[in-house]
């Protein structure tokens, strides 16, 4: 890295044993993490337990937030808010807020999934977030989400994820017969349509006639023994396929971690647990893990909502002042991810403002595209609070841009908090291969996010 104008600090290169130490235990906690908790409904169950356990108690609109309180809210099981008022805070010193996601890039079911073609069970499915494609194609995928049925229950779907479960699976063409697909362009080789996910192969009848024996219908006979479904239960489903893999590590040194849905679990890991472990009773902390980032912040669980002031302005009665007082006394660390430096795609980074793996959390001081818009660009004397508070809290960080200018472009929710009048900027881990279904990251990137997050809510 010699080559670079301004020097990052490799966080391995200057570990010292106890922090090698730190670094990968801390790994093994987010790997867990990331198994559990791979549809927004599910991280959101896992962080509202850990939360629990480190004794947050549920909020409701009605009741009155006061000093001392720690609590949770959970929107719709899928958003979740945890709230702590420290007993000695000020209102002067407002919130501290750390904002991520929890919804990341994946395959939808349509609300008519099911049909046979040729004696295969296929399932219709609508992607969700940005992907590309091909990607996704023969990969082993798992079935997660919920269907919320007429007579008010909600099942709760995980299946391929355990050892001897089935999964479910995507095609592609071979090699042999993909003489036209290889000459489309790689964004038009597989089609939005052409996404459907093979359900079964073996041909059944409730009726027992031979004439009438049908793939689907078996399908559908499995989905009502072992699960009391009904074909029409689709209709009001949320079902999605993920990858079926697991986190692991990468390479001999074991420095990076292969993972699904790193964007952006690898910022709403160390948020929640740089909450619980500090303890300060000095400041007040909102951490929000929120859903529908990928598809633009919208809907009722995504940062938009105005669930995000409803919960400050309970915050600002907290302290009997107003909500506009409490914002304007805020600071908010967007806590999403960023593309990595890749040797082999150097041709869309430019090196000197690139988030490098290994060194460190990347701030990002703004995003968008063409001319920075769709960015709300954060303001120089902020990015030096957050220089001054890293630096004596001897947290290694790096800034870093998202890919060359007009080469391409992104947002995240930290234009929706600043608007609030509320003092934001994007900090986040690099990833390699973002929105893949596998994705990588360094775990010295994690464990520095964490470490930066634990110095601004001390
Ligand atoms: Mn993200
Ligand atoms: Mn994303």
């Amino acid at each position: 890295m010699s080559e670079l104008a301004y020097k990052r600090t490799n966080v391995y290169e200057v570990a010292d044993e106890k922090t090698m130490k730190a670094i990968f235990d801390y790994a093994e906690g987010y790997k867990t993490f990331l198994d559990e908790g791979k549809t927004e409904r599910e991280a959101c169950a896992w962080a509202k337990n850990a939360a629990i356990a480190k004794g947050y108690k549920p909020f409701a609109f009605g009741q009155s937030l006061k000093k001392g309180d720690k609590v949770y809210y959970e929107n719709r099981g899928k958003n979740l808010y945890l709230i702590k008022i420290g007993a000695n805070a000020t209102a002067e010193e407002g919130i501290r807020i750390l904002a991520s996601h929890i919804d990341s890039p994946r395959i939808d079911l349509k609300q008519v999934p099911l049909y046979e073609a040729d004696g295969i069970a296929l399932g219709k499915t609508h992607y969700y977030g940005g992907i590309r494609k091909y990607q996704w194609t023969t990969i082993p995928l798992s079935l997660h989400g919920v269907v919320a049925k007429k007579d008010g229950t909600v099942l709760s779907v995980a299946i391929g994820e355990g050892e001897n479960d089935p999964v479910f699976y995507i095609s592609d063409l071979l090699p042999h017969l993909a003489q036209r697909q290889n000459a489309k362009t790689l964004g038009e080789a597989i089609e939005g349509e052409g996404l459907n996910i093979w359900f079964g192969n073996i041909p059944y009848t409730f009726a027992k006639e031979d004439k009438d024996k049908t793939v689907k219908e078996n399908v559908l006979r499995i989905l009502n023994e072992k699960y009391g479904l009904e074909e029409a239960d689709f209709l009001s489903a949320e079902l999605s396929l993920v990858p079926a893999f697991n986190a692991r590590d990468i390479g001999f040194d074991r420095a990076l971690i292969g993972a699904y849905g790193h964007d952006d679990r690898v910022c709403s890991y160390p948020a929640f647990t740089a909450l619980f472990d500090e303890d300060s009773e000095n400041r007040t902390v909102m951490v929000v893990l929120a859903d529908k980032e990928e598809i633009g912040s919208e809907g009722t669980t995504g940062m938009q909502c105005a669930l995000f002031t409803d919960l400050v302005d309970e915050i600002a009665r907290a302290f009997g002042v107003s909500s506009a007082y409490i914002r304007s006394k805020s600071k908010c660390l967007s806590a999403d991810v960023n593309a990595a430096y890749d040797p082999n795609y150097a041709e869309v980074l430019e090196t000197n403002n690139a988030t490098h793996l290994s060194c460190g959390a990347g701030v990002t001081k703004f995003t968008g595209a063409r001319g920075k818009s769709g960015s709300s660009d954060a303001d120089a004397e902020y990015i030096a609070f957050l220089r001054k508070l890293f630096d004596e809290n001897g947290v290694i960080w790096q800034t870093g841009e998202l890919g060359k200018v007009d080469i391409g472009g992104g947002g995240t929710v930290a234009k929706y908090i600043a608007k609030m009048n509320i003092d934001t900027i994007d900090i986040g881990v690099g990833v390699v291969s973002m929105h893949a279904p596998y994705e990588v990251i360094s775990k010295a990137d994690l464990y520095e996010e964490y470490l930066a997050f634990r110095a601004f809510v001390k």
